[in-house]
């Protein structure tokens, strides 16, 4: 694999000519997106979007996330009219929202037979500077294999896809660490279909509409990704409340490693990964998936993590943990 390193701010559009050519002969692309590093290909080609789910081992009824560059191409592509909505995404974009609407001149594979389509304007200058020069929308999942935790370093995608795709854009770490809140506008309701950057709270207050959370009802529309197992490290992972609860675990678990916040890490004398402040959870959502690798990778049996306070990107933070704590 050829392995591009970009600028991220300001990136040489020479060094990205070579990529976009590969994006229009049908290949597939790793590259960052401003949440975590993304496989992309040439959302309108079918065989092209396959290589995706081929390289990923992702399952073919889990549709991917389709990547545009302006409101041109979402027109192009959409048949969405609702002018309430789509004056708040004109604020939002590019940004770490994915919206679900219905399709237009969107293939079968990319959006798994499904008549919508989940859509994004990322805000990474490679992103956006990779689907202008390939004059495409890029269908592009997470760059982990399926099941493993959403790459957030160059690191993690070579040592996941290294021998199976031709090339990485490395514009060195992703800014969030989180994957995108994916939501559905339905009848004057936002659905939150995944949780991300971009909180309920934050939602509601752009929105003003009702916005609703989804899981567990049956009769809320649902991401058909949330089903699979996601986001967690193969090793053992418990969540502690506090610290009484972290140093009782640590105690009953041999050979473990406490994940925590750098406030707890201050008082906590064994091993640990600091994951960042409390005070600042987006330095933990950045940090977040990289532990879960870094806890693999490692000799220790078991993780234990600090239980996050479930307020802005906390909410993502704690929907992350919680599916990966419950897997075992
Ligand atoms: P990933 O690309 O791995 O970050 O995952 C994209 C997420 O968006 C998955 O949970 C998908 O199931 C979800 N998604 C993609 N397209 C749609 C769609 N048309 N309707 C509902 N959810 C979708
Ligand atoms: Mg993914």
């Amino acid at each position: 694999m050829k392995i591009v390193k970009l600028d991220p701010i300001n990136p040489d559009p020479n060094k990205m000519i070579e990529a976009s050519e590969l994006i229009k002969n049908g290949e597939v692309v790793a590259f960052p997106t401003e949440t975590v590093y993304g496989l992309g290909a040439d959302a309108t080609n079918d065989k092209a979007c396959l290589k995706i789910f081929e390289a990923k081992g992702r399952p073919p009824d889990n549709p991917l996330i389709v990547h545009i560059n302006s409101f041109e191409m979402f027109y192009k592509y959409t048949d969405f009219h609702d002018e309430r909505v789509l004056k708040v995404m004109e604020e939002i974009w590019p940004g770490p929202i994915t919206l679900v609407v219905k399709k237009r001149n969107i293939g079968n594979v990319p959006t798994a037979g499904l008549d919508t389509v989940a859509i994004r304007m990322p805000g990474h200058p490679i992103a956006l500077k990779l689907i202008e020069l390939s004059g495409k929308p890029i269908a592009a999942p997470s760059a982990n294999l399926s099941g493993k935790p959403s790459p957030t370093k160059a690191s993690h995608v070579i040592a996941d896809l290294g021998d199976k795709i031709p090339m990485i854009i490395d514009g060195g770490d992703t800014f969030f660490g989180l994957e995108s809140t994916v939501i559905q506008p339905l009848q004057d309701k936002i659905y939150i279909l995944r949780p991300g950057p971009f909180s309920p709270e934050e939602l509601e207050e752009k929105f003003k509409m009702k916005v609703i959370l989804s899981g567990g009802t049956d009769n809320i529309p649902r991401a058909p990704g949330m089903k699979y197992r996601h986001y967690a490290p193969n090793k053992k992972l418990i969540l502690a409340d506090g610290l009484d609860e972290i140093l009782k675990l640590y105690n009953e678990n041999p050979n473990s490693l406490v994940l925590c916040s750098r406030e707890t890490a201050e008082k906590f004398e064994g091993n640990k990964f600091i994951l960042g402040s409390r005070e600042n959870l987006y330095e933990v959502a950045r940090n977040l998936f990289h532990s879960f690798r870094f806890l693999d990778e490692s000799n220790y049996s078991v993780g234990i993590i600090e239980k996050f306070q479930e307020i802005g990107i906390g909410y993502a933070i704690m929907n992350r943990i919680k599916k990966a704590a419950s897997k075992n």
